[in-house]
C-alpha cells in the first residue's frame, strides 16, 4: 500500500444518546479502490460526509491527502470529487453544458473546460448524447455523468455513495468496470459505500465492513482469493447471525 490517503482515527458521530459511527480506524493508501459495504442505516453516509468536512465529528479524526477535513473543508474539497446519492444538475443544459459549467466554475479556461468535458464523455459512454438535455437523461445516463462531474475537476480522491443504486444490473456492470478502469489508469484513489455485497467484490482492492457504525472488518480480497472463506462467507457470518440480514 502507497502512501495514506484516507485516514479515520478514532472517527465517531451522534446524534444525540445515537451512535452513528463508532471509533472507526481505517487507512486508505494511494490508487486503492475501497468499498465501504454495509446495510442501509450502518452510517456510511455519515463516514463519508465526515470524509468532506460536510458534518463534524463528535469525537475522533478525519484526514483525506493529509489535510484535517474538520478544520479545512475547502481545501479538501479541492481534492476530493464526490458522487452523492443523488446528484444535481442543470436539467435544461446538455451534457456537456453542465460539464463544461463545472470545469469552469473549478477554475479551468472555457478551451481546456470543452476539451475535458468532450473526452470525459466519450470516455463514459455519453460521447453520442451531447446534444441531449440531461433532465431527458436515465437514472444510468445520469450517474455516468455523475462520474464525468466529478473527474473534470481532476481529483487526487473520489468519493461515490451508492453510485449504482437504481441503475439496471447490466448498467450496474458497466459503471463498475469503468470506475475501475479509470483508477487503475490514473492512480486515482476511490471510497465507494454500497450495501450491494456483489458490486464491491466486483471492483474493490479492500472492502470494509459497516454494521451498526462499526466496521466489523478491514479485507484485502487480494488476500482472501488465496483463502478458502469468499467474501461471501465472511459477509454472512457478520451480517445474518441471529437472523440480522443485511
Ligand atoms: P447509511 O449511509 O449506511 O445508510 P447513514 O450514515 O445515512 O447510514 O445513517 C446512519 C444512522 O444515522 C441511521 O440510523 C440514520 O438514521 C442516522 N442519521 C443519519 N443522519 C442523521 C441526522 N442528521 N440526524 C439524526 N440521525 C441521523
Ligand atoms: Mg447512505
Amino acid at each position: 500500500m502507497g502512501a495514506s490517503i484516507i485516514e479515520l482515527i478514532d472517527l465517531t458521530k451522534k446524534y444525540g444518546d445515537f451512535t452513528a459511527v463508532d471509533q472507526v480506524n481505517l487507512s486508505i493508501g494511494k490508487g486503492e479502490i475501497f468499498g465501504l459495504l454495509g446495510p442501509n442505516g450502518a452510517g456510511k453516509s455519515t463516514t463519508i460526509l465526515m470524509m468532506l468536512g460536510l458534518t463534524e465529528p463528535t469525537s475522533g479524526r478525519v484526514t483525506v491527502c493529509g489535510i484535517n477535513s474538520t478544520t479545512h473543508p475547502v481545501d479538501v474539497k479541492r481534492k476530493v470529487g464526490y458522487l452523492p446519492e443523488d446528484v444535481g444538475f442543470y436539467d435544461d443544459m446538455t451534457g456537456l453544458e453542465n460539464l463544461v459549467y463545472t470545469a469552469e466554475i473549478n477554475g479551468f479556461s472555457r478551451k481546456e473546460a470543452k476539451e475535458n468535458a468532450q473526452e470525459l464523455l466519450d470516455r463514459v459512454g455519453l460521447g453520442n448524447e451531447v446534444a441531449k438535455k440531461t433532465g431527458k437523461y436515465s437514472r444510468g445516463m445520469r450517474q455516468r455523468l455523475g462520474l464525468a462531474d466529478v473527474l473534470i475537476k481532476k481529483p487526487e480522491v473520489i468519493i461515490l455513495d451508492e453510485p449504482t443504486s437504481g441503475i439496471d444490473p447490466s448498467g450496474v456492470r458497466d459503471f463498475m468496470d469503468l470506475i475501475h478502469r479509470l483508477s487503475k489508469e490514473e492512480g486515482l484513489t476511490v471510497l465507494f459505500s454500497s450495501h450491494h455485497l456483489n458490486q464491491v467484490q466486483q471492483v474493490c482492492d479492500r472492502v470494509g465492513l459497516f454494521k451498526k457504525g462499526k466496521l466489523l472488518a478491514d479485507i484485502a480480497l487480494n488476500d482472501l482469493h488465496k483463502d478458502e472463506h469468499g467474501l461471501d462467507e465472511i459477509y454472512s457470518q457478520y451480517y445474518e447471525e441471529g437472523g440480522e440480514k443485511a
